[in-house]
């Protein structure tokens, strides 16, 4: 293989991977027990792409903005975002 060949398939192979964390799909979306949740806001302090939000005193996340850092998930006292 040449050196420009080895190349190629190194960026395709990047590019592969970038593709693979793009971002949630429906069946890897968090979910927030509404029996736990206390609406206390902390899991929107925490999140750094803005997409959890409390609306009528539950925690909602928008499963289009999430990027999985699961910062929300350590953060929640009660431990209602699985
Ligand atoms: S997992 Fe991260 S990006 Fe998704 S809602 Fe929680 S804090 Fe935000
Ligand atoms: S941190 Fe937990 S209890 Fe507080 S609003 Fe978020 S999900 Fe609800």
């Amino acid at each position: 293989m040449t050196q420009s060949a080895r190349a190629l398939l190194f960026i395709a192979a990047a590019l592969l991977m970038l593709a693979a964390c793009e971002g949630p799909t429906d069946n890897t979306q968090l979910i927030v027990s509404l029996e736990d949740c206390t609406g206390c806001g902390e899991c929107t302090e925490v999140c750094p792409y803005g997409a959890i939000e409390v609306i009528d005193g539950d925690a909602v996340i928008d499963p289009s903005a999430c990027h999985f850092c699961y910062r929300c998930v350590e953060a929640c006292p009660e431990g209602a975002i699985h």
